[in-house]
């Protein structure tokens, strides 16, 4: 441990240039510093491609702050580093105790440096060479080897300090929350939707929740388990709105009046005029889903093109071409597998046709569709909308 300790945070998508770029940094220095700000106090700021982090009291917890760093959108990779005087003695010292721990296990090691700052008097190598030298000194149990170290150890020449770290780790990439604009992301308690909604968050999106509930077919543990899953992506997409959308009346009307091989696919259509009442409302600019070709009837290409003709906004579904075997993967890795797997209804699995009609046209499911009162069903779900904020 040293308690200056600190973060260095490298920057994702350098290709971007010109404006973007300076747009790109100031969004992800907010975002750095609303996420961290439960962890304590920090400065935060940008220099050379890097965003430092630097605790500014005893009761900044630097770990906490490198897990909450590590799940920001826009971060590539991330190091827990040493700030020191920029001499070879000085960063040679910093690193023998900062990294004493990892020495005493490492068999070999290797020393490699970066200068930022062009105007030191050293190249890189050189310090490399300089820093290897006292640290084989003081490590004489472990062997200098520059081609498979089991230890590299980081020497970054920047404006003000020379800083020292192990290897770092890789951040969440992407780009900042914020940057992608805004879409309302409908949420089921399902596997697919918050790997959907993480996918895009990850692109930069900013999102909005829209769930649609049915009881008494379905439960408020459901509902809670939707709450708790949006809660789960928080720490990735920041604190988020969840709009809870009554949709009982929806389906038993569509039970009542339409055709069963239709039962999903108008529940769909209904699903996306709501949610794009929502996104119009809030000024949300697409949809998205956590649909999968082909993964159920209503997931064809047919299919898509009958819930989509309702919609006038981009519906934005990243899983597409995604197996079931990946969406596992990802869900497991973000964290919201054990959630989604808890057993609760979702009102898609209420009313579900024993065959569903897998060609439908367009032009046949609107037929069908004339039986309801879309205008009044759709104006009275709305007005049943209640919301719930989300936090970390
Ligand atoms: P998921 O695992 O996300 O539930 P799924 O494979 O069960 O997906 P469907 O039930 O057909 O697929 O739903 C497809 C998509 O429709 C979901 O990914 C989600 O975006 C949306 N959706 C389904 N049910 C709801 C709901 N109750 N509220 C909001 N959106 C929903
Ligand atoms: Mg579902």
């Amino acid at each position: 441990m040293n308690n200056n300790e600190m973060l260095l945070l490298k920057l994702g998508e350098v290709v971007l240039k010109g404006l973007n770029r300076r747009a790109f940094e100031d969004r992800l220095v907010s975002n750095v510093r609303r996420r961290l700000r439960r962890c304590g106090s920090f400065q935060v700021y940008v220099r050379q491609s890097t965003i430092y982090v630097e605790p500014t009291t005893e009761e900044s917890d630097v770990a906490a702050a490198y897990d909450a760093a590590r799940q920001v959108f826009g971060v590539v990779s991330i190091a827990r580093a040493v700030p020191c005087e920029k001499t070879v003695e000085a960063i040679a010292a910093t690193a023998r105790t900062y990294l004493a721990g990892e020495f005493a296990r490492a068999r070999s090691f290797k020393v490699e440096s970066r200068r930022a700052d062009k105007l030191f008097p050293m190249t890189s190598i050189q310090v490399s060479q300089a820093v290897g030298g006292l640290l084989a000194e003081a490590f004489p149990d472990t062997a200098v080897d520059v081609h498979h170290p089991e230890l590299t150890v980081f020497v970054e020449i920047r404006e003000k300090h020379a800083y020292v770290h192990g290897p770092s780790a890789p951040g969440a990439g992407g780009l900042p929350v914020g940057m992608g604009g805004h879409a309302v992301s409908l949420l089921s308690g399902g596997l697919d939707s918050p790997v959907s909604s993480w996918m895009m968050a990850r692109r930069g999106v900013e999102l909005e929740m829209v769930h649609f509930v049915s009881p008494p077919y379905t439960s408020q543990q459901a509902q809670d388990k939707v709450l708790e899953l949006a809660r789960l992506l928080t720490p990735y997409c920041g604190r988020m709105i969840v709009h809870i959308v009554p949709f009982t009346k929806i389906q038993e009307e569509i039970r009542r009046r339409c055709p069963e091989e239709y039962f999903t696919l108008i529940m769909r259509r209904f699903m996306m005029r709501l949610a794009q009442a929502v996104a119009k409302k809030a000024g949300a600019k697409a949809l998205i889903t956590g649909e999968s070709l082909g993964q159920v009837a209503s997931q064809t290409m047919a299919a898509l093109a009958v819930t989509e003709d309702v919609t006038d906004l981009p519906v934005l579904r990243p899983l597409i071409g995604m197996d079931k075997v990946e969406i596992i993967r990802i869900a497991r890795e973000i964290g919201t597998y054990e959630t989604s797997i808890l057993p609760y209804e979702d009102c898609c699995t209420v009313f579900t046709p024993r065959h569903p009609a897998t060609r439908p046209s367009v032009e046949e499911v609107r037929r069908a569709e004339e039986a309801l009162d879309v205008e009044g069903l759709t104006t009275e779900a709305l007005a049943g909308e209640t919301w719930v904020r989300v936090k970390p």
